[in-house]
């Protein structure tokens, strides 16, 4: 008889096997004619196994947390402490934990007397982790946040690209540009307001539009600063200029 108590600590798992952090505490290994293969493999959250396949199967058993297992071809599906996983001989799968919490499982794993146990595959991608697919979520999405008409119709030679950020209630002021200027708020908020029209709150993801020769009226940081990003459309030879005329 031999005791080994509470193994929690184990080696880095190899990487060629795993993404992310996990540790594998081997408890028994074949030997004295049990070809069996009893492994503690501790995963940090977020961490799980490349796709692969045992030879002759493999049987997990969550020992503490909660992880995520796949069989190839199906939904990712959530295991908790005590949840038994049967895989069978051949089955391509990966297991490893959930991404906000670790999980431990004892890994059984029957050894052939010949050849490699197991066959290690592609890594996880992390929206195949997120089970994107199962979910519907497409894997890229272009949605049309404007389409705007310019006035007058101009020829352009380049567009100027600027990252623009405004102090925390600063205000850019009574402004003219020389050409039309699109923009995308990227963090922070602005009231944003042409002459004559009405003021919006610009937050995050929404963008704006300042025709050619514009007066802006308002374009403030709120109490958290602003930045975005200022698209120039401009002629050939033309440089991005800003007027602050007099009221
Ligand atoms: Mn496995």
């Amino acid at each position: 008889m031999q005791i080994t108590h509470a193994p929690v600590g184990g080696a880095a798992a190899p990487p060629e096997w795993f993404t992310g952090d996990a540790w594998i505490a081997p408890l028994a290994e074949p030997g004295g004619g049990a070809p069996t293969q009893i492994d503690s493999v501790r995963f940090a959250p977020g961490g799980r196994t490349v796709w692969h396949r045992h030879r002759l199967g493999q049987v997990l058993v969550v020992t503490q947390g909660t992880g995520r297992v796949q069989r190839r071809g199906g939904p990712v599906e959530t295991i908790q402490t005590g949840d038994v996983v049967r895989i069978a001989p051949g089955e391509w799968h990966w297991h490893g934990a959930a991404p906000d919490r670790p999980m431990t499982h004892l890994a059984i794993e029957p050894i052939p007397a010949e050849g490699d146990p197991a066959e290690a595959g592609e890594p996880v991608g992390d929206g195949e982790y997120r089970g994107d697919a199962a979910r519907g979520v497409p894997p890229i999405t272009r949605t049309v946040l404007l389409d705007q008409v310019l006035a007058p119709p101009r020829g352009t030679h380049r567009v100027e690209v600027r990252r623009i950020t405004i102090a925390p209630g600063r205000e850019a002021g009574l402004h003219v540009h020389n050409g039309p200027v699109f923009g995308s708020i990227e963090t922070g908020s602005a009231v944003y307001q042409i002459e004559g029209e009405a003021a919006a709150v610009l937050g995050p993801g929404d963008v704006f539009y300042e025709p050619e020769g514009a007066r802006v009226a308002r374009f403030d940081a709120e109490e958290e600063g602003v930045t975005f990003l200022g698209y120039f459309l401009l002629g050939a030879g033309q440089t991005a200029e800003i007027e602050f005329p007099a009221r």
